[in-house]
């Protein structure tokens, strides 16, 4: 007999059929004499509706309530689910975010669980009942209800995973499993049987939101084994695993795992700043007190004195960042602020590459053969990011799935 968390996305409980399909899942795994608890995300398109009721009234709702509010899409969710089973003889309990005790600190609509009060769903689970918990909620020290972050229900589960010492969390979506890039972009895209965690880490924080990037930190931090699962069909999904466990001639032969690719970022250039010891400081540093994050950072090789610097933000910090600068320009002495909002990062992720030269190249050269420009590049040990148009996103990314041959396993 085995523990296990399972995670249903909010395309998988997107009606009351699909709920119903849910509650037979369940069902069945508890049959094969499992003990199950269960985490559900709110009905498809739930938390952004949810969103837009409360931007009806004001640009920017105080984050207290809008956790309030956002917090009910997931409240619908674990009654129904429990009024399926009961309904099918299945004993089930629901249980909102406070009421586990899942709890947070008070950063609103970005909390971090702190920590998870276990004793209620072990209770219920030695009375033979399924538990079912609101995904993407908590509760702080003080009784407010906070939320996870926008896919935050994968956290849910992964550390309910690790609280109960569950024997797996199963994550069900709608796609069986993690694929070479999105499925949605490449149609030829593979589906892996195995990623490691630390390239899930990567894939996951490079844009593909398959999983939430905290689930898979909570998951290497507490070793928690994940597998990703589609909802509607059967199939043995993706296993996110430790690289210990991957046998070292596989990690060899695949030189890169997967594409992700981001075009929630903009970028902004400082021009003609004069090339001195703390310049990077004195345009970053007012950035910084915005509590703006920058990601990629490039300065140029410094000419006649001066130096251009080149930053990516997040696109919904672009415009405050651009006004930041603007402010700044004279007393830096820029020459010039500018910036675009419509670039997309693109990037190559694998641990094979610790072992291979020569990926970087091959990267550019089916970049430069489909005319891509390549503005930015970064690097670290297991990926290479490039920042191109945005209109080139697609292009680039099914370029790369093609030159590295990822459609074929290795
Ligand atoms: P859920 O609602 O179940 O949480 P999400 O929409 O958050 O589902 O995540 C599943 C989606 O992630 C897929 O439909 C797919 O389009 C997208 N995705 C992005 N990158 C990948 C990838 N590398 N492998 C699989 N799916 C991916
Ligand atoms: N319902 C939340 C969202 O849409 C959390 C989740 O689905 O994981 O972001
Ligand atoms: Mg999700």
């Amino acid at each position: 007999m085995a523990l296990i968390v399972q995670k249903y996305g909010g395309t998988s409980v997107g009606s009351l059929e699909r709920i119903e399909n849910v509650a037979e899942k369940v069902i069945d795994w508890r049959a094969r004499g499992h003990h199950v608890v269960v985490v559900v995300s709110a009905m498809s398109g739930e938390t952004d509706r949810l969103i837009g009721l409360a931007k009806g009234i004001t640009p920017r709702p105080p984050p207290r309530e809008l956790d309030v509010l956002l917090a009910t899409g997931e409240q619908v969710t674990i009654a129904l689910l429990c009024i399926a089973l009961e309904k099918r003889g299945c004993p089930a309990r629901s249980y909102t975010g406070g009421q586990v005790r899942i709890l947070t600190d008070n950063a609103f609509n970005k909390a971090r669980i702190q920590d998870i009060e276990a004793s209620a769903m072990r209770a219920d689970l030695d009375a033979g009942r399924v538990v079912v918990v609101a995904g993407f909620q908590g509760v702080d020290e003080d009784g407010n209800i906070t939320t996870l972050g926008r896919g935050g229900s994968d956290t849910t589960g992964v550390a309910l995973a690790a609280a109960l010492k569950a024997d797996e969390c199963q994550i069900y979506t709608d796609v069986d499993g993690v694929y070479t890039t999105d499925p949605r972009v490449v149609p030829d895209a593979r589906r892996l049987d195995r990623i490691t965690f630390e390239e899930m880490l990567e894939m996951a924080s490079l844009g593909s939101k398959v999983l939430q990037i905290r689930s898979v930190e909570f998951a290497g931090k507490h070793n928690v084994p994940i597998r990703v699962l589609s909802t509607f069909q059967e199939g043995p999904g993706t296993l996110i695993t430790f690289e210990e466990a991957l046998e070292a001639e596989q990690m060899e032969k695949e030189l890169i795992s997967g594409i992700a690719f981001n075009r929630d970022e903009a970028k902004l250039t400082v021009s003609g700043v004069p090339d001195r010891p703390g310049i990077a400081f004195s345009i970053l540093g007012p950035i910084s007190d915005a509590n703006i994050e920058v990601d990629m950072i490039v300065q140029n090789i410094g000419r006649d004195g001066t130096t251009d610097f080149t930053f990516t933000v997040h696109r919904n910090d672009y415009e405050r960042a651009l006004e930041i600068l603007r402010e700044h320009a004279a007393q830096l002495g820029a020459r010039e602020v500018s910036g675009d909002h419509k670039i997309a990062k693109l990037s190559l992720v694998g641990i094979g590459m610790r072992s291979h030269a020569g990926v970087a190249s091959r990267m550019f050269q089916a970049l430069a053969k489909e005319n891509i420009n390549i503005r930015m590049i970064s690097t670290s040990e297991i990926k290479i990011s490039v920042v191109v148009d945005e209109k080139y996103l697609e292009l680039g990314v099914r370029a790369l799935h093609e030159a590295f041959e990822l459609d074929q396993a290795a």
